[in-house]
């Protein structure tokens, strides 16, 4: 499962690299996660990374989000959303036509789910990420 925190680290890495408005990137590259909300109440995964996990959704967005922002903007958030959520965890990216799971990683909860909007259940991931955050932001700023 990869982390909120996660997805705003790299998300602020990316957008000030590419110098795109930081808070509607940050908005776009976490609003996929929007479909976790349910199973953070319930603590169980049912709809997370389903319903707005896959390419139908993707692509939804994307146009929706471009109507608004730029389609670069959009684009670049969703992508690394999707391309950071490829590398652990399930993603059914037909959803709903089917329920196929694609996994690189699999994913075992371990944790409430609500913990994982601040860690992915990766100590060193978590560690070297925010190491690297801050460095990247001493460099930048
Ligand atoms: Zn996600």
């Amino acid at each position: 499962m990869t982390s909120t925190l996660i997805h705003i680290i790299y998300g602020t890495i990316i957008a000030l690299i590419l110098k795109l408005d930081l808070i509607p990137f940050l908005v776009f590259t976490n609003l996929p996660d929007l479909d976790g909300i349910v199973d953070i109440f319930k603590d169980n995964i049912k709809y997370h990374r389903c319903v707005l996990h896959n390419i139908f959704a993707y692509f939804l967005i994307l146009i929706i989000g471009s109507i608004f922002f730029s389609f670069k903007l959009v684009f670049t958030a969703l992508t690394l959303h999707f391309f950071l959520d490829a590398f652990k965890g399930e993603n059914s990216y037909l959803y709903p036509f089917s329920k196929k799971k694609f996994v690189l990683h699999p994913f075992k909860k371990k944790y409430p789910f609500w913990v994982y909007i601040f860690y992915d259940g990766n100590i060193y991931f978590t560690i070297i990420s925010l190491i690297l955050f801050f460095i990247f932001l001493l460099f930048y700023l």
